[in-house]
């Protein structure tokens, strides 16, 4: 399992790329425009290609790209949920152009409804459509807060299945935690990991959000801490990472960033986590 972070593309993207090196990194995940905006901006051919290139000589991969906050592909509002369906192709071609491999996106927030769940699989379904894979979409389990979707592995799987597109799922720890997935006991674990292998399978799951949580077990708060210093602690980590049923190709660290060394720190972390491959022995 390669490890990274979220990094910032604030200035250039390329930056995102030196940040990553200079930290250590394996994966990688950015956003593919200012997260907060309506507003796009194109970017520049040249931009791209000097991207694709560091990239690729950094050795980064997988490389993540977090559709905007702004879209909400589950919105009831006719004119907001269009431009959040296209606001999730853009990114998606966006995302083709720079050669990611995935673009992560949170369902949606609305009713828990089958009506909603059929607006963000229409949404997801004429993004992959127009852009098919590479890059592979990903949901994303949420924390639930407010009328957020996305909080029960079920709601993932009916997305799956009504958007008729092939999608994959990444799991965010501090969410399912948050959403009632206790992680820190082996029957939570197993609750979850069961859930994902009878519903979407557990090929889909393709990606991790490694985060600890600050908001507390079923809290439904969408909190993230840093790894170890959380209500789900580094038991419940290790717990979870272990599982022999977890194989995701990479995990992104979205870890508060309030200091330059915090970032160091919680990669150690991670990779005292990840439970090392034991080499045959000879003969
Ligand atoms: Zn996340
Ligand atoms: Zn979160």
């Amino acid at each position: 399992m390669r490890l990274g972070f979220h990094l910032s593309i604030a200035g250039s993207r390329l930056k995102a790329i030196s940040q990553a090196q200079v930290l250590g990194c394996q994966a990688l995940q950015i956003f593919g425009q200012n997260p907060r905006a309506w507003k796009w901006r194109p970017v520049d051919p040249g931009e791209i290609r000097d991207f694709t290139r560091a990239r690729r000589r950094a050795g980064l991969g997988p490389l993540m790209v977090h559709l905007s906050y702004l879209a909400n592909l589950a919105a009831p509002d006719p004119v907001l949920h269009q431009r959040s369906a296209a606001r999730l192709a853009q990114e998606l071609a966006l995302a083709r152009d720079l050669e990611a491999d995935y673009l992560v996106t949170h369902p949606g927030h609305g009713e828990l409804t089958e009506a909603s769940f059929r607006l963000a699989a229409a949404a997801l379904a004429a993004a992959v459509s127009q852009v098919p894979p590479p890059p592979l979409v990903l949901l994303e389990n949420t924390a639930g807060q407010g009328r957020e979707l996305g909080w029960r592995i079920d709601h993932l799987q009916r997305l799956m299945e009504l958007s008729g597109v092939e999608l994959g799922l990444c799991l965010d720890t501090a969410h399912a935690f948050a959403a009632g997935y206790d992680l820190r006991s082996p029957h939570g674990v197993s609750l979850l990991l069961g859930e994902i292998a009878r519903g979407p399978g557990l090929d889909r799951l393709k990606m991790l959000h490694l985060n600890d949580s600050k908001a507390a077990f079923n809290s439904r708060v969408d909190r993230h801490e840093h790894l170890g210093l959380g209500s789900l602690g580094l038991a419940g980590l290790r717990q979870l990472l272990a599982h022999p049923w977890l194989r995701p190709e990479g995990a992104i660290m979205e870890t508060p960033k309030r200091h330059p060394a915090d970032e160091w720190r919680n990669l150690l972390v991670a990779r005292s986590l990840v439970p090392t491959l034991s080499l045959p022995s000879p003969g």
